[in-house]
């Protein structure tokens, strides 16, 4: 597949407290072992644009975007909510981590791209309308979804692989039919969100120690059918790389080659199903090498996808 990584070097400015996990450093080791991988030189990079408050104002409510505006800071830090920080460049980061997804999107249906990596931070799944929670600002990939909605695609789906619960997608697009949104998730676990299954939504709760086998389960058994019944024109990940073996943030096992495989399926599902693209954003994943090891089996995936 004709593939991109879009990011921008705004997305490292912004900075939490002091040895938080989401930290800039999680973009430097995708981009290193992208490079250490030699999968680099077979994607295009692009740099992600500025967003405006316009596009914020497509997933979120005007009192959210005003206190995250009024809340940064002039030095130092600001806290959001019990787990997410303002430094004074957070604004940079994220007007860069939203507008990476609008040009995927504007790529993707000008049929110049197959497939785009959001690769930038801060994250947004925990980000709902009117809130910022778990290190999100603003839901980078509902305002992506929505902007493609504007554009005329008219049914899309959403998986979201991150240990966590998609609570802050899942809120957006909850009354959306035209939105098919599937969630995996470690349970019971932050944020104990998950609302009961429709025909639009489905989530898909796992044990502890739960591994690669369980997620061919969940895909096989619960998303695929959904999507085949669904056929969405566009294919949006949530790609957290947090629920990884080696990832203490959580307690599943997932290892490189369960995220390639998954990939590969939706690669799969999108040629089969004539489906426009897939547009996939780093969510969480905080264990740096198996981040970057992850992030690449992922990509260089969608590369070799026909
Ligand atoms: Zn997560």
């Amino acid at each position: 597949m004709r593939t991109a990584v879009i990011s921008h070097p705004f997305c490292r400015k912004h900075k939490m407290i002091e040895d938080h996990p989401e930290c800039p450093a999680r973009l430097d080791v995708i981009t290193d072992r992208l490079l250490a991988s030699g999968v680099d030189i077979a994607i295009t990079h692009l740099q992600a644009p500025k967003a405006s408050r316009d596009d914020f104002l497509l997933a979120h409510d005007e009192p959210l975007v005003s206190h995250v505006e009024q809340t940064i800071p002039d030095e130092g830090l600001a806290e959001l909510d019990g787990d997410t920080w303002l430094c004074p460049d957070s604004m940079k980061a994220i007007e860069r981590a939203v507008g990476a997804g609008l040009l995927a999107v504007d790529e993707i249906l000008a049929d110049k791209l197959d497939a785009a990596f959001c690769s930038v931070r801060p994250p947004g799944h925990h980000a709902n309308r009117s809130t910022s929670a778990g290190f999100c600002v603003f839901n980078n990939l509902a305002i992506a979804v929505k902007y493609a909605q504007s554009k005329g695609v008219k049914r899309i789906a959403i998986l979201d692989f991150d240990v966590h619960h998609g609570n802050g997608t899942q809120d957006i697009f909850l009354d959306d039919d035209n939105v098919l949104f599937c969630s995996l998730f470690q349970h019971p676990f932050y944020p104990n969100t998950a609302v009961e299954n429709n025909a639009t939504l489905v989530n898909s709760p796992l044990p502890i120690a739960s591994d690669g086998n369980d997620l061919k389960a969940v895909y096989l058994e619960q998303w695929l059918p959904k999507l085949n019944e669904f056929k969405p024109e566009l294919l949006f990940i949530s790609a957290g790389f947090d629920a990884h073996l080696e990832d203490d943030m959580a307690s599943l096992k997932f290892v490189e080659d369960d995220y390639a495989w998954l990939t590969t399926q939706l690669a799969e599902f999108c040629q089969q199903q004539d489906c426009k693209g897939i547009i996939s954003y780093l969510e969480g994943g905080y264990a740096l090498s198996a981040l970057g090891r992850s992030a690449v089996a992922h990509i260089k995936a969608l590369v070799d996808a026909p």
